[in-house]
């Protein structure tokens, strides 16, 4: 795993070079869901720090005895967030991934407030206007990102996408960039581990990979 690790990195330095980013402009976001603590914590040791889960529920169950020990860990959940989950995901998350619909921007602004604990937030965007996935569609993320700032005072600091898995990511890559370009967001959440070279390339800040850092997830 963490052989893995200083590859991943190693070929994220390499990706930056050679499409003219600044070395550590880009993020790795390790995602850790389903795999067990032991194996989380070599790379945690190994110096990660930036991990990525997709259940709330099973992060509760994981995260905070490995936070006590590396008390600078920063968790993005990359999954679905339901309403009635908001008050637990605030309090182990420091970025929400996933915002993709009003009344999940609404209540994260309300549930912010009465618990006086702020995540950074970015839009999921459903680039391939999918029926089964999530994210708002791209005709009306920019109306989407303009309420979560505007009206609701989220700190929508990103977008992510996950592209269609059986076509090339090239287009969602370049549709992605291209609403976050016009909407002054900095951070680009792209790349797994099949293509993370691919998004980098394409303006990835942030790259989500997971099998290629902890070998392939249990059960699957
Ligand atoms: C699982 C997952 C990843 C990582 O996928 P790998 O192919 O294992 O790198 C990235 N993003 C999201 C949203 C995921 O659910």
């Amino acid at each position: 795993m963490t052989s893995n690790l200083k590859n991943i990195n190693e070929k994220i330095r390499t990706a930056e070079e050679k499409s003219g980013r600044n070395e550590g402009d880009v993020t790795l976001v390790a995602v850790s869901k389903v795999h067990v603590a032991e194996t989380i914590r070599p790379v945690l040791e190994a110096g990660q720090r930036i991990f990525g889960e997709n259940r709330v529920q099973e992060a509760a169950e994981k995260w905070p005895a490995m936070k006590e020990d590396f008390d600078d860990v920063v968790l993005h959940l990359i999954g679905p967030l339901q309403t009635n989950k908001v008050r637990q995901a605030i309090h182990l998350f420091d970025v929400i991934e996933t915002v993709d619909r009003p009344k999940l921007a609404r209540a994260l602004a309300r549930i912010f407030k009465e618990e006086n604990k702020y995540c950074d937030v970015y839009v999921q965007v459903n680039t391939g206007m999918e029926n089964q996935k999530a994210g708002i569609n791209p005709e009306d993320a920019d109306e989407f990102i303009a309420l979560c700032r505007d009206e609701l005072g989220l700190n929508v600091t990103g977008v992510m996408c996950i592209p269609p898995f059986d076509e090339d990511p090239t287009d969602h890559f370049k549709l992605l960039k291209s609403i976050a370009d016009r909407n002054n967001i900095e951070i680009i959440s792209m790349g797994m581990s099949g293509d993370f070279e691919k998004a980098i390339e394409h303006g990835a800040t942030h790259v989500r990979v997971g099998t290629a850092v902890f070998g392939k997830r249990p059960g699957y």
